[in-house]
């Protein structure tokens, strides 16, 4: 029997919440009906035909721009339809999700806060983080006046779980309701082991949800997605987005995998329209037929370049180990200094000489638990990688080969930019 109890750890004016009805609810639109219940404009969208014209023809999915004075449907069904087809693999569950295992918002963003809210009490409940993360997990609890646990990561190149660490918090920190796992991790690129975040569920007394945060799935080898497991658990919530291989970051959709019984709270609690109808179209399009075909052929390329860049980086002199793993869309590099070790000053020298001087953007995440001396650097398109690779080789040969590196210690840019990058990812 698991210990974990909805009625007793979600709050309770969240538990007292009814999902949102509409009158369309209640009288399905057919196409016939006049529609006077929602105060929308009769007059249709502010949109000159030449406009839809131009913008159809740009799209070439199926937006109904003359339908934009109505409010888009707040149940999404048919798009939580498809996103449960690419989930259903079988793997780890015979069992079967579907639309009410279900919440969709305004990218995985919307859902890390939506939980928040929906168990956490201000002041009082904290979330446990397993540094380096996701440096929104941090900032949502903030917001919402919710502390934090940190049990780190193992040291890299695992960066798994400390699963005993983690097992003991949860049985001794107070008021700990979440705990916030990232599989790939960001910065980290490693896959949690399935097998770690099986013990976490399986914790004895802990009455708290699992929350796995797979951004980054589609970058790991096919059936990794542990989305299906909320069919076997009653506590484990699996976030995905469209803005990292569905390249869709512009759309703003992200997904709540979990048990009915959560995804009905996390669906009353959300603003009911935050799912937009031309959002809900281009996801719609990308996750079936020619778009999920398009998406899997970008992912190759990517995953080409990722494998250039592992066999490329580590002939340039100055470039370290990679740290972490080579599952995802970036990779985590060390920078060393002329002493061959990994090194803050010289990686944000780095990271500064290709802003500014290469016209290269990398991360730089040196200040994050495990990381120090790091690079997190996105694997780009063909050229973008070759751009790239000749930009960081004459990068460290600036800074690190005595003709004028940049700087010795860090200034007082420095030390902003540390700070600037301590925050989201
Ligand atoms: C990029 C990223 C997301 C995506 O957030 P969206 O709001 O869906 O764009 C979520 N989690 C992690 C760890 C990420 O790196």
């Amino acid at each position: 029997m698991s210990p974990f109890n909805l009625e007793t750890c979600a709050r309770p004016n969240i538990l007292a919440l009814e999902p949102y009805r509409c009158a369309r609810d209640d009288y399905k639109d057919d196409g016939t009906n006049i529609l006077l219940d929602a105060n929308e404009n009769a007059c249709g969208p502010s949109l000159t035909p030449t406009a839809v014209e131009a913008a159809s023809k740009g799209a070439g999915v199926d937006i109904d721009f003359l339908g934009l004075h109505r409010y888009p449907d707040p149940h999404q069904r048919d798009l939580k339809q498809l996103l449960c087809n690419l989930r259903n693999t079988h793997h780890y569950t015979p069992k079967v999700i579907t639309p009410d295992n279900l919440f969709v918002g305004v990218g995985s963003d919307e859902a890390i806060d939506a939980l928040l809210r929906c168990f956490c009490i201000p002041g009082r409940d904290r979330i446990l983080v397993c540094p380096p993360t996701y440096g929104m997990y941090s900032v949502s609890a903030q917001v919402n006046d919710v502390g934090l646990v940190k049990i780190p990561l193992l040291e890299a190149p695992s960066f798994g779980l400390d699963v005993p660490k983690i097992r003991d918090a949860l049985s001794t920190e107070r008021d700990v309701k979440m705990i916030y796992l990232c599989t790939p991790g960001n910065p980290t690129g490693s896959l949690l082991d399935k097998e770690d975040v099986r013990q976490i569920l399986e914790h004895p007394t802990w009455n708290g949800v699992v929350v796995l945060d797979e951004a980054y799935i589609d970058f790991a080898p096919d059936g990794t997605s542990l989305a299906e497991w909320v069919a076997e658990w009653p506590n484990l919530v699996v976030m995905q987005t469209l803005s990292k291989a569905f390249g869709m970051a512009g759309i703003r959709l992200g997904a709540a995998f979990t048990s009915a019984p959560i995804a009905r709270l996390l669906n009353s609690l959300k603003a009911p329209y935050n799912v937009s109808s031309p959002t809900s179209a281009l996801a719609s399009y990308v996750t079936s037929g020619d778009g999920l075909a398009k998406m899997r052929e970008n992912r190759e390329r990517i995953v080409a370049q990722r494998e250039r860049l592992l066999t490329e980086l580590p002939k340039i002199k100055g470039i370290g180990r990679l740290r972490g793993g080579t599952q995802s869309n970036f990779l985590l590099y060390e920078m060393l200094n002329s002493s061959g070790e990994p090194d803050n000053t010289v990686a944000l020298a780095v990271y500064e000489t290709l802003a500014e001087d290469k016209g290269v953007v990398v991360r730089f995440r040196g200040k994050e638990h495990g990381c120090l001396g790091c690079l997190r650097i996105t694997v780009g398109t063909e050229d973008e990688v070759t751009r790239f690779l000749a930009a960081i080789e004459q990068a460290l040969i600036e800074v690190n080969g005595g003709r004028g590196g940049k700087r010795e210690t860090p200034g007082e840019e420095d030390r902003k930019e540390i700070a600037a990058n301590g925050v989201v990812a």
